[in-house]
């Protein structure tokens, strides 16, 4: 029989782990495939551990438990999540039935029929989210579209169900810095995305704050592109052009008598330069950043424990 893995990324999920285990567990009865759950506990800092661990005695070596050292973040259990995976399909979602087990099925059932390598999910309404958080993360969508190759879906959710030879591919990419959605998009592979309405977590609350999304949002598109680079030498290289000119038309004008002493004029171009300069230093070092975090080679994740 074909194997399905689940990986399941839990931050602080003590609410949730149990309400999701026993849906999950009753969809994948339902289906025709073996399947082995992994959980990642991300460093969780209240009772998450303990209610995996119950889980854990209870499921018959169905269920596998990857413990981190401390919080690492999604990416970093994701990462874990599927280099553990041993199954011919793999499924990621999250603990908190924001991703429905029932879609699991309709999953398959769509890869099937069409013959796809992934089957994503993606939401079409942000029903229950701040407005303002909805907004930045439509500007978001727009502004890394255009600026990338690949093509970031709106909405698309981490929830999504690949092939082998899909998993394998996103593990042969061993940068530092990981942005999901990117390299989902950035292996190819023929991709169908199930449509459905937010649904609101059943307990506990988000881990994002819109700081956290805020910054998020701005790895995305400084992993993904080099544009915001080639922005400031442009900006950069057209001020240059122009103040060359207005300095030629204002030794014209003094040379015809004109006296020129707007110092507010003066003073205001200076700032605007200072903040043109600061604005390019900004996005070199948002590069260099990146560019340091991936020289020291660091691993996404220490494990403390595996639960095999
Ligand atoms: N998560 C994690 N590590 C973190 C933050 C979140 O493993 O540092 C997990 C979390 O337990 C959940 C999933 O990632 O299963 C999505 O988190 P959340 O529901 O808070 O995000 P949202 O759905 O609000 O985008
Ligand atoms: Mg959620």
């Amino acid at each position: 029989m074909e194997l399905l893995s689940v990986v399941v990324p839990c931050y602080n999920e003590m609410e949730t782990v149990d309400i999701f285990y026993d849906a999950l567990c009753k969809v994948l009865k339902t289906m025709d495939k073996d399947y082995e759950i992994i959980f990642v506990n991300d460093g969780s800092k209240d009772q998450t551990l303990e209610k995996l661990k119950a889980i854990y005695d209870k499921a018959n070596g169905k269920v596998k438990i990857i413990d981190f050292s401390r919080n690492f973040g999604k990416e970093g259990a994701l990462l874990a999540g599927l280099r553990y995976a041993k199954g011919d399909y793999v499924t990621v979602m999250d603990a908190d039935m924001q991703d429905p087990p029932e879609y699991l099925p309709k999953m398959f059932e769509t890869m099937e029929k069409n013959g796809d390598d992934i089957v994503g999910s993606r939401r079409v309404t942000r029903k229950g989210e701040p407005p303002i958080r909805s907004w930045f993360a439509r500007r978001f969508y727009r502004l890394i579209n255009r600026f990338t190759e690949v093509e970031i879906v709106d909405g698309a959710r981490d929830f999504r169900l690949m092939k082998r030879q899909v998993v394998d591919a996103i593990l042969q990419l061993n940068e530092y810095g990981r942005f999901s959605k990117g390299l989902f998009a950035w292996v190819g592979f023929k991709t169908e995305y199930l449509e459905y309405e937010n649904i609101e977590r059943v307990a506990g609350e988000t881990k994002w704050s819109f700081w956290k999304l805020f910054r998020y949002a701005l790895d995305g598109i400084v992993e993904y592109t080099n544009v915001p680079l080639a922005l400031a030498s442009f900006v950069g290289g057209f001020l240059t052009f122009v103040m060359f000119i207005e300095l030629l038309v204002l030794l014209v004008l003094s040379l015809n008598g004109k006296v020129i002493t707007n110092t507010t004029l003066v003073l205001s171009v200076v700032l605007f330069l200072g903040g043109i300069i600061l604005l390019a230093i900004g996005i070199v070092g948002e590069y260099l950043g990146k560019t340091y975090n991936e020289v020291k080679k660091r691993p996404n994740y220490i494990v403390k424990k595996y639960y095999d």
